[in-house]
């Protein structure tokens, strides 16, 4: 027996099938997908079983080493979803098997997790139950009852009893796995639906096909995925729940755990790595049959897939890109359920702009929900324009805001601040008016560097000079922008000294179970102002929350990309649904230095429609997407000079090679020297993906064997 390996190191030269053979008395455990040891050079190393035959061109064969695995740590669906993923990111294929594993599977983890076994008992039917009496009676009731028992709670009984009922083999030993995170079964909690909502539920046809659930902030969505889900469970089959990480939180996971009790396997960043390997077997065992988690989730090892849910689906969590495979969960999505024949139903409140676009255009199923639960309109959006009130104001807080804030406080109702500090980046900013440079090829915000003293734009490489006063306002107040949460909470303590303030960013969080202390502290209204950064934008349901602050809405505007106000028209009305959920009335407050900015204006009016349909205008008039796709590619190596001059070597060969595209760059990389790497970036921007492939797969190739020099692709970026 020969097998074909793919060896897991992330040299891109070796990212390729190498053959072994196999001894005797292993070729019966052999299995595509199950991991071996072999001899790599003088290396031993673990790799991927992707190829089993008879011969092979190789003359000298290696024996493997040993087999790894005791099953199949890669099922046939995920084989093929690793080759698909290769093609489509170009990666190396093993980081595309890598990332569907949790980290404890690794090799050269270095950690090794223990399976814990927790021992039960029961009953021998054959046994003779002849001359029991007392505890030992009272033992075989409670094993007749519950078929299966914990050691520990037979032990609490008598333990004597218990060795004699073992020794009379009247009780038969069984070793369960002990797994570390424990659920609760709770009482299934179910909601009557509204006509609205059944009306969705209804027209979700349980095959293939992708659905796009447009709700607004509090219309039930989530309460629309419970039932598609308890439909599915109801079939046998099983569901995969994606959410954005900053989104997942206890109270998500908590409202699915109540409904579903122990048929949920959660998987979030809060978990230990052992706690996430559990999660994963217990999906591998059939014993967990709903998967919520971010965006790794999607590659559950789930089978027998009905339903693939993707909430707040305009998040850009869901594409991975910050490392290789850079892939995107929703491709994966519906390529399983393509393979499962089951829907995908992506929802949010503010959806993509390209995923409303095929929506329109009939390649998804668009589905609506215009309407909050609780009957009662969108809160009341207020705008205040800090050009003229930023003299006048506390701090960074305006007048109007601060007596909103002490009127709903004197109410005894709660209130959320949200700091924007999306991508914080080192943009010029009038202090005085909000005038922020950009380019006038691109409208892309401009980006400072400081070695040259210039600002430059990181599509298309325009650079100019740093001007000492604002040529709008003409003052001498230029400044890049950075306030930090922690110098608003002490404006805060300063205004409101009665308060209690909670602070929530991504320091006060980072400790497991913070998060979740933190919500249920505010929820039981422990305190009274909820403060934080784009973590209070997503999922809270707080009945009592009547007032939403946005200190300042213009910081994710000016970030040089061009979806800025996409994600600024999201943010801003996600926060702003935090407001008035229940039965009191809500209101939201926005102040900004850009108040005619549309994505400010659509946000009042809580008018996506409005919205979509004027930015759709602008990414027409300057071919972004959706109306053309883009490709990044990152040359990056330690030579200035030489990366330099093969980053123009690869332009001038797309030049060559490809006709119908618009190609840019190469420019300096938003951060253009990384650990003394140094990093240029191309932008195609192209109608046609099938040419581009091809001629990026010649350049990949080219690069290969060329240590100096690494070259990173990413399609359909989800920011530079
Ligand atoms: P979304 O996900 O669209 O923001 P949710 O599903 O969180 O909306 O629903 C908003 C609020 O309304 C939640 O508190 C939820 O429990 C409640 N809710 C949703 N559907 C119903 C229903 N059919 N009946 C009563 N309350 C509901
Ligand atoms: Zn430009």
């Amino acid at each position: 027996m020969i097998i074909g390996v793919l060896v897991e190191l992330s040299n891109k030269n070796v990212d390729r099938i190498f053959d072994y053979s196999v001894p005797l008395n292993l070729q019966k455990l052999i299995k595509l997908g199950i991991r071996v040891e072999v001899y790599f050079g003088k290396q031993k190393v673990e790799g991927f079983v992707l190829e089993i035959k008879n011969n092979t061109s190789v003359s000298s064969l290696k024996e493997i080493i040993r087999i790894v695995d005791s099953e199949v740590v890669l099922n046939d669906e995920l084989l093929y979803l690793g080759r698909t993923i290769q093609k489509n990111t170009l990666s190396t294929l093993i980081s595309c098997y890598q990332v569907m594993l949790p980290k404890a599977l690794k090799a050269k983890q270095g950690v090794l997790i223990n399976k814990k076994f927790d021992t039960y008992y029961r009953l021998n039917s054959k046994a003779n139950l002849f001359d029991i009496r007392g505890k030992q009676q009272d033992i075989i009731d409670i094993c007749r009852k519950k078929g299966s028992v914990l050691r520990k709670e037979l032990i609490e009984i008598s333990l004597s009893s218990l060795n004699t009922l073992i020794k009379k083999n009247i009780l038969i030993a069984e070793k369960k796995e002990h797994y570390r995170l424990a659920y609760n079964n709770l009482i299934a909690e179910k909601k009557e639906l509204t006509t609205d909502q059944k009306r969705v539920v209804s027209s979700v046809e349980m095959k293939e096909g992708i659905y796009l659930l447009y709700g607004v902030t509090g219309s039930g969505k989530t309460e629309v995925y419970m039932e598609l889900i308890e439909q599915v469970l109801k079939e046998g089959k099983t569901s995969i729940v994606l959410v954005p990480e900053i989104s997942l939180t206890p109270q998500m996971i908590d409202r699915f755990q109540r409904r579903f009790g122990d048929n949920i396997a959660a998987i979030h960043s809060a978990l230990s790595e052992g706690e996430k390997y559990d999660e994963w077997r217990r999906i591998v065992r059939q014993e967990a049959k709903i998967v919520i988690g971010a965006r790794s989730a999607i590659f559950a090892p789930l089978e027998n897939i009905g339903i693939i849910i993707i909430d707040e689906e305009h998040s850009d969590s869901y594409k991975q890109d910050d490392s290789n495979p850079r892939y995107n969960a929703k491709d994966v999505a519906f390529l399983r359920a393509k393979y499962h024949n089951c829907p995908v139903v992506m929802g949010s409140a503010t959806p993509l702009l390209e995923d409303f676009a095929r929506a329109k255009k009939g390649v998804y199923s668009l589905l609506t929900l215009l309407n909050r639960v609780n009957g009662k309109d969108l809160p009341l959006v207020k705008i205040v324009d800090m050009n003229d009130k930023i003299k006048t104001a506390k701090g960074h807080f305006s007048h109007l805001l601060i007596e909103a804030m002490a009127e709903r406080l004197e109410k005894n109702e709660q209130i959320i601040l949200l700091l924007n500090r999306r991508g914080y980046s080192s943009f010029v900013t009038c202090k005085s008016c909000g005038y922020t440079f950009k380019c006038p090829n691109c409208d892309i915000s401009l980006t400072y560097h400081k070695s040259s003293n210039t600002l430059r734009c990181h599509y298309c490489g325009y650079a100019t000079k740093v001007y000492d006063v604002c040529p709008k306002c003409n003052d001498k107040s230029l400044n890049d922008l950075g306030i930090g949460t922690e110098k608003i909470e002490e404006e805060l303590r300063r205004l409101f000294s009665q308060s209690r303030i909670l602070r929530m960013d991504f320091d006060t969080t980072s400790k497991k179970g913070a998060h979740e202390k933190m919500i249920t502290a505010f929820r039981q209204h422990e305190y009274d102002i909820l403060l934080g950064t784009q973590i209070v934008a997503k999922g809270l349901d707080f009945e009592n929350v009547t007032l939403v602050g946005v200190i300042n809405a213009d910081t994710s505007l000016n970030i040089p990309d061009f979806r800025s106000s996409e994600n600024t028209f999201s943010l801003l009305s996600q926060v702003a649904g935090r407001s008035g959920r229940s039965n009191k009335n809500g209101e939201v407050i926005i102040q900004t230095f850009n108040p005619d900015h549309y994505a400010i204006k659509y946000t009042k009016m809580h008018d996506y429609l409005g919205f979509y349909n004027k930015e759709m205008a602008i990414r027409y008039e300057l071919k972004y997407p959706p109306y053309y796709f883009i490709c990044y590619i990152k040359i990056s190596g330690k030579d200035k000079e030489n990366v330099n001059n093969e980053a123009l070597k690869i332009k001038r060969a797309l030049d060559r090679n490809i006709n119908d595209a618009i190609i840019l760059g190469p420019s300096s990389c938003t951060i253009f020297k990384l650990n003394n790497i140094y990093r240029y970036g191309i932008i195609i921007k192209y109608k046609n993906d099938k040419f581009i492939r091809e001629i990026l797969n010649k350049i990949i190739e080219h690069y290969k064997g060329n240590i100096k020099i690494k070259i990173d692709i990413d399609f359909n970026p989800s920011h530079f």
